[in-house]
């Protein structure tokens, strides 16, 4: 029997698989019959105890403290519209009191599609013909970049397949060339990654070329759905080698991690708990939670039946509630909502959940970004995306809603990272370099690279209105911020931060 060199490198990490599991040190942290245990036993929370619940959360925006399993699983069962009402708007409040009113973007950065792996929701898998698979070169990765900068963009999420030829060496090859690419003022000031799980060796070297977060999404946290979609004997299949794949992360030194949930495989009410599990055990054995919570929801992709079909799939006011659910369960980390959702949807959400980041101008196919002005290549993405909008189009919808588009990237640059970004989140006091470095990343936006309606917008209304925010809560910053936008706009000087 012939082996092919991606059986052969599987084989290999397999083996180093069950090598891990006999020296794993941490314990277990995904009980499923205590998590459905803790969802019947509050599933018809009074209104008394759901508003308890919801102060409680308020007052955590300030200390940093998840709720428990018990109040998030009473959440998830209130039907109550009027409560739903009370849980969107104290999550917008969090979001506030934590990070002000902000929106940081990103694009999303497709590197590679080669995939060993045949999960059955994607189209990448392994075994989906329709679907043209590859992995970028160099030289066309930053071809992509330069698109991206040239837009206006300073932070990527890296998007990775997992197969021999994008390792973490690729991984690092790779995310050093997006560095690399400089085009006038334009460049990349925060590489975030999302990849398969690695070994500490491996995160070591990953971590060495600079990376900012490190994304996991465990998918599912229930077992037996987790194996029905990802065969046994793939890498994938391997449910504790991604469990605590950011546990080795923050071994390796990453700090920075990210954990997430693609939403639609199995019940939302569970996936929740899984999510505040999991960023429990990061508390509990790092002292630092999980920096951003992704929530995707599973959309159609091309030959991939189960994507349109699962029984678990997520309406509109549900994921409404996920993302509400998850800003007052755990007040400080960042919550993601991508381009996935269709973009009146999204400026929905935005204010009801709490949401601090988002991408936009998003391509997902492979080399999707040398090809712009497609919208769609169903046959190299591995889902397909909603909301197209334009970066442009996007900051001014977002700008017509009152809320400051950042580029900021100051955070990890100065060392606000793991354990000394937490406590800065945990007590809400974060959000002064959040408008400071919103307001100051935005104008070197409209300096460079704004449409006209865009400068006219930012200028006589989004950042007049957070530098008087600033005037009025923080006024030694207020003048500091002013002095560097006169330096951003008089002398032509980027990347002025705090
Ligand atoms: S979800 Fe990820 S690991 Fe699974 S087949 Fe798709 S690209 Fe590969």
């Amino acid at each position: 029997m012939i082996v092919s060199k991606a059986m052969l490198w599987q084989r290999q990490r397999l083996q180093r698989i069950r090598e891990w599991e006999n020296t794993r040190r941490f314990p277990d942290f995904i009980d499923e019959s205590a998590i459905s245990g803790t969802l019947t036993e509050n599933r018809r929370p009074s209104r008394e105890a759901v508003l308890d619940i919801v102060e409680k959360a308020r007052a955590h925006a300030t200390t940093g403290e998840l709720l428990s399993p018990a109040e998030v699983a009473a959440l998830t069962h209130v039907d109550d519209p009027e409560l739903w009402e009370s849980i969107f708007e104290t999550a917008d409040w969090i979001k506030q009191t934590v990070y002000g009113n902000r929106i940081v973007l990103f694009a999303p950065l497709y590197v590679s599609s080669t995939c060993v792996n045949n999960c059955a929701y994607c189209g990448f898998r392994s075994t989906n013909s329709a679907v043209i698979r590859r992995d970028l070169t160099i030289p066309e990765l930053q071809e992509e970049v330069r698109v991206l900068v040239n837009a206006g963009h300073k932070r990527l999420i890296m998007v990775y397949g997992e197969s021999p030829d994008n390792d973490y060496r690729y991984i690092c090859d790779t995310v050093a060339a997006a560095y690399r690419v400089k085009d006038g003022f334009g460049e990349i000031r925060r590489a975030n990654i999302n990849a398969p799980p690695l070994s500490v060796e491996e995160f070591r070297a990953v971590r060495s070329v600079g990376i900012g977060t490190y994304q996991v999404f465990q998918e599912t946290y229930h077992r037996p759905t987790y194996r029905a979609v990802h065969p046994e004997g793939t890498l994938k299949g391997e449910y504790d080698w991604r469990l605590f794949s950011l546990h080795r992360a923050q071994e390796a030194g990453i700090d920075d991690v990210a954990i997430g949930v693609l939403f639609g495989l199995y019940d939302w009410r569970f996936e929740l708990l899984g999510l505040l599990h999991h960023a429990m055990a990061l508390e509990k054995e790092f002292g630092v939670g999980p920096h951003t919570i992704s929530y995707p929801r599973l959309e159609p992709a091309t030959n991939t039946p189960l994507a349109s079909r699962s029984p678990w799939l997520v309406a509109d006011e549900d994921f409404a509630k996920i993302v509400a659910i998850i800003r007052l369960m755990c007040p400080y980390t960042g919550s993601i909502l991508t381009a996935r959702e269709p973009a009146e949807l999204r400026r929905k959400v935005i204010r009801k959940g709490g949401v601090s980041q988002m991408d936009a101008g998003s391509r997902i196919a492979v080399g999707g970004y040398g090809r712009m002005n497609e919208e769609h290549q169903p046959d190299r993405q591995q889902f397909l995306l909603s909301d197209t909008r334009s970066l442009d189009d996007f900051i001014y919808d977002l700008c017509q809603d009152g809320y400051l588009p950042s580029f900021c990237t100051a955070g990890y640059r100065e060392g606000r990272t793991g354990a000394n970004f937490m406590p800065l989140a945990k007590h809400a006091t974060v959000k002064n370099f959040c408008i400071a470095n919103g307001i100051l990343s935005f104008e070197e936006y409209l300096q460079d690279y704004a449409s006209p309606r865009v400068q006219q917008i930012g200028r006589q209304k989004v950042i007049p209105r957070y530098l008087k925010w600033l005037e009025e809560n923080i006024p030694p910053l207020a003048g500091r911020v002013q002095g560097n936008l006169n330096r951003v706009r008089e002398e032509a000087q980027r990347d002025l931060h705090f």
